[in-house]
């Protein structure tokens, strides 16, 4: 399903975020060293290679909501943007922090003349965010933010499950 605001479009699939080859970045949902791990982490410096680590290397650690980039490596993708999500029940405001790491990957790609972008479903694995809170927070904020971007143009969240999809559809049809 998709949905247009000013001229920048967000959807929402389901899929593998390191099969996403027709967007410019993608984005990791890292650990604070930027260490590969499981989930998608994992997922991603497996495909990248280990050129990816190395170059993460000097830009960690990282703390909640922030977000930085690197180069796609091995991915189909040119660039990552590796953010820390808030670890549900122990990083406060939850909700402020996981807002604050769209915001900060959105700006980034913007700043870095990226049109095409895709999310995974930030800190519902490991870390436990209740996933339709967390999409709610993740909708609100891409559609909030969309209207200001000069660059990116497609957003698209990228769900690996079929009822964390229909989760994400139905906020993004109900506008958040
Ligand atoms: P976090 O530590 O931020 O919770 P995880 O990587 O554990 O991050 O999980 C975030 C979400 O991404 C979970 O909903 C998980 O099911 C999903 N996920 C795991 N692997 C992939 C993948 N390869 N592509 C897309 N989503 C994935």
């Amino acid at each position: 399903m998709k949905r247009e605001v000013d001229g920048v479009t967000i959807e929402c699939v389901r899929g593998d975020i390191t099969r996403q080859p027709d967007v410019e970045a993608i984005v990791n949902a890292a650990n604070a060293r930027l260490t590969t791990g499981g989930g998608v982490a994992g997922a991603i410096h497996r495909a990248a290679g280990p050129g990816l680590e190395e170059e993460c290397r000097p830009l960690a650690p990282i703390s909640p909501g922030e977000a930085v980039i690197t180069g796609g490596h091995d991915l189909p993708n040119a660039h990552v943007i590796h953010t820390l999500g808030p670890v549900y029940g122990s990083d406060h405001p939850e909700a402020e922090l996981l807002a604050n790491c769209y915001r900060n990957a959105l700006r980034l790609a913007d700043e870095h003349g990226i049109t095409s972008i895709a999310f995974p479903a930030i800190s519902t694995g490991v870390f436990g965010y209740p996933v339709e809170m967390a999409a709610r927070v993740a909708i609100g904020t891409v559609l909030d933010e969309a209207p200001g971007l000069q660059n990116v143009r497609l957003i698209r969240f990228v769900l690996f499950g079929e009822q964390d999809l229909e989760v994400h559809e139905r906020i993004l049809a109900a506008g958040g």
